[in-house]
């Protein structure tokens, strides 16, 4: 089954007119390929500003939190219908800098899921397990339960508009990425658990590959049939970004 290439840019708390202005119009000028989804996802105050400079139909924009209510009184929560508004078309949930450092649980994220769905946005979710839990050999049960609360808070038909991220935390900012290898065998068996609860939906839902994903190592996993793309975090921030987009060609 065909999938198309996926890559998302997880600016986080990075950001300023200036240096937005710059990654979108580098890529403005770049030769992207026609078959490659990208999602550029700034901090909420740059959402319509990205949009706006954003010149490429391949290139969409994306937030990276939204919450589980349109609007009213939530002081400094972000509503999926106002990412929507800003010209944004995806969010990413369950990163786990959420997870962790504001203590979202598997049932939070996946309310927000649903409810960013029911609003018309398609999601990023963010799965994987920390160094201790790899340690102790419960990474794929980490990313079963993270999975499984979505799929209790969703519908089946839902899941055409997600795309799994699996992002081992170890491998987060530390340069040290998964190698390609282990990538394909752990995504492998993250779609076999998604086809043991959706059936052959399974087959079309991208699982991208994050952490410390950068143009030099991207090409090590064009080979892998279960790797569709990457979320990328300090790269996207850098003209290398084209090289992880291009690095199918
Ligand atoms: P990184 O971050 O590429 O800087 O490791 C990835 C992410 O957190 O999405």
């Amino acid at each position: 089954m065909a999938r198309t290439f996926f890559v998302g840019g997880n600016f986080k708390m990075n950001g300023s007119k200036e240096s937005i202005k710059t990654i979108v119009e580098n890529l403005n000028s770049s030769k992207l390929p026609a078959n490659v989804e990208v999602v550029l996802c700034p901090p909420a105050p740059y959402l319509a500003y990205t949009a706006e400079l954003n010149k490429q139909k391949t290139v969409q924009v994306g937030a990276q939190n939204s919450y589980t209510k349109e609007s009213g009184a939530y002081t400094g929560e972000i509503s999926p219908v106002e990412v929507k508004d800003c010209g944004a078309e995806w969010v990413i949930l369950g990163h786990s800098e959420r997870r962790g450092i504001f203590h979202e649980s598997d049932e939070f994220v996946a309310d927000k899921v649903a409810f960013a769905i029911e609003k018309g946005l398609k999601v990023i979710l963010c799965i994987g397990e920390s160094i201790d839990e790899k340690k102790a050999g419960s990474t794929l049960d980490v990313c079963e339960r993270e999975l499984a609360a979505v799929v209790k808070a969703v519908k089946k038909d839902d899941w055409q508009h997600i795309v799994v991220a699996y992002e081992p935390i170890w491998a987060i900012g530390t340069g040290l990425a998964a190698t390609a290898a282990d990538a394909q065998d752990i995504h492998s068996k993250i779609r076999d658990y998604l086809k043991s609860e959706l059936g052959e939906l399974a087959d079309s839902v991208r699982i991208l590959y994050g952490g410390s994903a950068n143009g030099k190592n991207a090409p090590d996993f064009r080979d892998k049939p279960d790797v569709d793309g990457f979320l990328v975090g300090g790269a996207s921030l850098k003209p290398e970004f084209v090289s992880i987009i291009t690095s199918r060609e």
